[in-house]
């Protein structure tokens, strides 16, 4: 979908204001927009250490970890610490 940048600019706004209002608007436009591509990427952090790890590890430790997180480092741990 195609987002627009909209400016409401009043009569009596001097040119100044309006170049203000505009930067303004642009920082907002463009801090949005790289909040939204960020939040695509899916983030998951080891239960453990809190290392980063990737959807694939977290879908499996989940699956073999009684639906805790953890990573490659920690996942043998937990498996011989039960
Ligand atoms: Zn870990």
């Amino acid at each position: 979908m195609q987002r627009k940048l909209v400016f409401e600019i009043e009569d009596e706004d001097n040119p100044d204001d309006i170049f203000d209002k505009m930067s303004i608007e642009i920082k907002k436009f463009l801090s949005t927009k790289s909040e939204n591509n960020s939040s695509n990427v899916e983030s998951f952090f080891c239960d453990d250490c809190g290392q980063k790890v990737s959807k694939k590890v977290h879908d499996y430790s989940k699956r073999n970890f009684n639906d805790k997180i953890y990573c490659m480092n920690c996942q043998p741990k937990h498996k011989e610490g039960n």
